[in-house]
């Protein structure tokens, strides 16, 4: 078992997860800009541009935990966020 040791640092990313219309390539893009912001994403696959939050199956906050030299050291998934 890990124990919390303060000299890790972390720090939070909010993102979400798009289904490409065109040809079903899954995008992540940042939750703000994609679903609250309603911004269009281009895929990065076929170069289609579409509307994330319309097309947006999972929104998540990952957590990034830093090692001393402040460089990314583990990701997870802090919390999930249900999209309505
Ligand atoms: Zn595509």
């Amino acid at each position: 078992m890990m124990s919390t040791s303060e000299s890790e640092d972390v720090t939070f990313f909010d993102m979400a997860v798009a289904i490409c219309p065109e040809c079903g390539t899954p995008v992540a893009e940042s939750g703000w800009y994609g679903i609250d912001m309603g911004s269009d994403v281009q895929c990065f696959e076929c170069g289609n541009a579409f509307n994330m939050k319309e097309h947006a199956t999972d929104r998540a906050t990952l957590s990034i935990t830093l090692s001393k030299n402040q460089r990314i050291k583990r990701l997870g998934v802090e919390e999930k966020v249900d999209l309505e």
